[in-house]
């Protein structure tokens, strides 16, 4: 009785001097897992944020994600976590990169309707989706947007939106009104002149440059998010976008690899990628450890075998404007229609056919599997199953 009396005494007392470093610990490993740093970049209502990409830490929205993902370990079921939402199919822009730019563009399809992006929201949260990114097209050019993002339940989800930022400063205090938590804004080169170039539209830079400074004076978080080459990074582009992001404050820089997908269908020589991924892994780090610098999280770090793998169809899937179900945003393979088939029956054909992430990066970027018949690079196509 003795000895049982002294260990409990024991663990208590140990209790009291680790368990708070233990607790600081879990977490920190958790984000370092998972964002490759576990830097606070911004304090959101009062809760800290270590990513756009993952609710705020201690928000509703973050108790959500652990309670979906401890049943997820009962069940042995994988959990769709992520949605993207494209709202609209309209954009002012043209990218030379753009994913949604796809060969069935023009054929008339008929757009979602408010009502049923509601829908599509509330049947997302009841499946389990935590993180609900707002993209189109150019999602500021659907006037539905501020009610669209008000439907998302913020008990549930944090709600992101991805913008090329034209229309962002007017909008922004109603955007973090309607319950919006950060925004990431898409910048591919800190040159104004080129970034306009590449994107096809003047002005560009100036005006994504005064939405991030609204939306930074509403409390909303700010990222930038940026798409890079091999060449546009030997060339300086992103060390270039990073100073310009702690030049104004921005919280996070976003970093894509270009993606063989949309425009860049047919782009071979951005398969395997795997040496570019280190290099900018690597790139990151310096700043990353600096809280002088925004966080810099690397997508390809995320996609790869140190983090999450590949997640698309997994625990990530992206809904475009005409209702059709696909693995991610640069994997157009569509799995089904909102208007035809209940979500989550959609989320269960990819579940059974994707069953767990790809290690080893993105399988559009992986040449073993690029021509599989569950991926789509240039056209929303449907797939028989
Ligand atoms: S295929 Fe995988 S890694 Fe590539 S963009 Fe889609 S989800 Fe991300």
């Amino acid at each position: 009785m003795f000895r049982k009396l002294t260990l409990r005494l024991k663990f208590y007392i140990s209790f009291l001097r680790k368990g708070r470093s233990y607790a600081d610990f879990f977490t920190s490993n958790t984000y370092k897992i998972y964002l490759n740093h576990s830097k606070i970049i911004h304090f959101r209502d009062g809760c800290p944020v270590f990513s756009l990409s993952t609710p705020a830490l201690f928000s509703n929205a973050a108790a959500n994600f652990m309670a979906r993902n401890f049943y997820k370990n009962i069940t042995g079921r994988t959990n769709h976590n992520l949605m993207s939402l494209a709202i609209t199919e309209k954009c002012n822009a043209s990218c030379e990169h753009c994913s949604f730019h796809t060969k069935d563009l023009n054929e008339k399809k008929n757009p979602l309707k408010k009502q049923e992006y509601f829908k599509i929201i509330k049947d997302a949260q009841e499946a389990g989706v935590t993180v609900i990114n707002i993209v189109g097209g150019e999602p500021l050019l659907n006037p539905d947007i501020f009610e669209i993002i008000s439907s998302v339940d913020k008990n549930l989800s944090t709600a992101i939106l991805f913008t090329n930022g034209y229309y962002l400063s007017q909008n922004a205090k109603k955007l973090k009104n309607s319950g919006l938590d950060g925004v990431y804004v898409s910048i591919d080169s800190a040159k104004a002149k080129k970034h306009d170039k590449f994107r096809k539209i003047d002005n560009l830079f100036e005006k994504a440059m005064e939405g991030i400074e609204s939306a930074k004076k509403t409390g909303l978080t700010v990222g930038i998010s940026s798409c890079v080459t091999p060449k546009s990074f030997k060339n300086g582009e992103l060390h270039g976008i990073v100073e310009l992001a702690k030049k104004k404050g921005v919280h996070e820089v976003l970093v894509f690899g270009a993606n063989p997908s949309g425009k860049y269908a047919e782009r071979q020589d951005l398969a395997d990628d795997h040496v570019f991924i280190d290099e900018l892994i690597e790139f990151s780090n310096k700043y990353n450890k600096s809280y002088d610098y925004p966080g810099i999280l690397i997508y390809g770090y995320t996609s790869s075998h140190r983090s999450i793998g590949c997640s698309g169809g997994v625990n990530y899937f992206y809904i475009n404007p005409f209702g059709e179900v696909c693995p991610c945003d640069f994997n157009h393979a569509v799995f089904g229609n909102v208007r035809e088939t209940p979500l989550y029956e959609i989320l269960e054909k990819m579940r059974l056919i994707f069953k767990h992430t790809k290690y080893g990066g993105c399988r559009l970027k992986d040449k073993k599997i690029i021509n599989d018949k569950y991926i789509s690079k240039d056209k929303f196509n449907k797939i028989n199953i």
